[in-house]
């Protein structure tokens, strides 16, 4: 495939993390879960983006910990920190995007430290972190389960995606992110909206776009992972796909799928196996996987062609400190 000049340079950023991690880079963990545990209370349609108002110093504390644990790349607190949702909450568009910089400021400024402290130490095991600015999708910010079943009515069309995705993306650019992370995105349009919106919007840093999951075979819309990725293989400002927040145990299944369907980089950050129920907003209680199960199968993600692992929800410092221990044992 023929690559224009200025995306091999915003490839080989994320290239270079996957290379320097010797081939396969560790993403962070869950961070509401991280948040929770240090006592925050995110039980708010704007979840740990609420946390950006009123606990910024816990957001730093927890991007420590991920890095402490080995994360090559932060993801920011800004899933669901959303200028419609900050407008609907009574704040201004300026507070707004000041709170997306804030996102962006706290986990770069954390990494910044974080690598000061640690890059003259002989045989440190760290690499210098990218920090990857988070853009949950449109069900994410309407917080009612549907970044699960990919239903967002009659209503949503492309533009209408594009512009809820716009302007902040547009802010995270300026605030000096390394990567831009989209998220569990449930469909075929909203890649779609994704995808355009950084070709209009010429976004020179790299990104990759991940979907959920609910049956490990297609998007949460039902619809094929071929169709989705056919739009994405069109793009060249999209540097890596893959899937985040689905159960550990179609990870490996996947990964195997969108080899044969892609020859970008794939990412993959499942979730800890629970299940959210999105209606009633908890966690329901499944076969969970510990952090030694997340040991064992990140070593057969790696295997199977995945260049970028993590966590999403319920994973904490420990999943991502025995991932990245277990890919560091690579010979
Ligand atoms: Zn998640």
């Amino acid at each position: 495939m023929g690559f224009e000049k200025k995306t091999q340079k915003a490839m080989s950023l994320l290239e270079e993390v996957i290379e320097k991690a010797g081939g396969c880079a560790v993403i962070d963990g869950g961070f509401a879960t991280q948040l929770e545990k240090h006592g925050a209370s995110i039980n708010d349609p704007l979840w740990s983006a609420l946390c950006l108002i009123k606990d910024p110093q816990l957001i730093k504390k927890v991007h420590l910990e991920y890095l402490e644990a080995g994360a090559d790349i932060l993801v920011t607190s800004s899933y669901q920190a959303t200028i419609p949702g900050f407008l609907s909450r009574g704040l201004t568009m300026e507070e707004g995007e000041s709170l997306l910089r804030k996102s962006v400021k706290l986990a770069t400024e954390a990494r910044d430290k974080f690598w000061e402290a640690n890059k003259k130490i002989p045989e440190n095991r760290y690499n210098r972190a990218l920090v990857a600015a988070s853009i949950g999708s449109y069900g994410a910010y309407l917080a009612d389960g549907s970044e699960y079943s990919g239903c967002y009515g009659p209503n949503v069309n492309l533009d209408k995606l594009k512009d809820f995705h716009r302007r902040r993306v547009q802010v995270l650019v300026e605030a000096g992110a390394d990567v831009l992370a989209f998220e569990t995105i449930p469909n075929k349009l909203e890649a779609q909206a994704c995808a355009e919106l950084l070709d209009e919007e010429h976004i020179q840093i790299p990104s990759w776009i991940c979907f959920s999951s609910v049956d490990g075979e297609h998007a949460s819309s039902g619809e094929s992972f071929r169709e989705c990725l056919d739009i994405l293989n069109r793009s060249d400002k999209v540097n890596a796909v893959g899937i985040n927040c689905t159960p550990p145990h179609f990870i490996e299944n996947l990964i195997s799928n969108f080899r044969e369907l892609t020859d970008k980089p794939i990412v993959v950050y499942p979730n800890s196996g629970e299940v959210w129920d999105g209606k009633d907003k908890r966690w329901l209680p499944s076969k969970c996987f510990g952090h030694e199960t997340f040991e064992l199968y990140a070593t057969r993600w790696r295997d199977a062609g995945a260049k970028l692992i993590g966590g999403c929800c319920r994973t904490t410092p420990s999943t991502i400190q025995a991932i990245s221990n277990v890919l560091q044992q690579r010979s």
